[in-house]
């Protein structure tokens, strides 16, 4: 039987569910930027619990990475997109190391099948070493995650 041929938009999509319940558990699904108003500690799916990027997330380079990521709630989020120079400022004093990193130069660079394979790859691991639960992935790829940990193990 032929190989199914690899397609890089359903998998960027598969990628980001991974990489953003890592980011909201590793941060205990509570908001990382909080501003005055700030929601606070959220339910793991829920819509106001979002997974914000610092740098776009054009970049595959950046676009998984924990670094380039804080979980967020609704408002802090749309303060952070409304006010980057002020988010930027924050960031940089926040997460001096992760600011430094985000903004070193990088040699632009397209992206294989191998890349994206290993990028989930490393997503799995970190969501096995968060202990991510399987119920806080939404539920139209939780059968998929629960396989991919298994498989991870296997
Ligand atoms: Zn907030």
């Amino acid at each position: 039987m032929a190989k199914r041929k690899f397609k890089a938009k359903p998998f960027k999509n598969w990628l980001d569910i991974l990489a953003k319940v890592c980011v909201k558990t590793d941060a205990n699904f509570t908001c990382e930027i909080r501003r005055e108003g700030c929601a606070g500690r959220m339910m793991p799916l829920d819509k106001n619990c979002q997974w914000c990027h610092i740098k776009s997330r054009s970049s595959n380079t950046y676009r998984w990475l924990r670094t380039n990521a804080l979980c967020g709630c609704g408002h802090c989020h749309q303060w952070a997109h409304a006010n980057p120079d002020a988010f930027g400022a924050w960031f940089a004093e926040e997460h001096l190391g992760d600011y430094l990193f985000l903004n070193f130069p990088m040699h632009p660079y397209t992206w294989r099948e191998d890349d994206f394979k290993k990028e989930e790859r490393r997503l799995l691991l970190y969501a096995a070493e968060l202990n991510v639960d399987p119920l806080n992935v939404p539920v139209s790829y939780r059968t998929r995650f629960m396989r991919a940990m298994e498989a991870l193990k296997g």
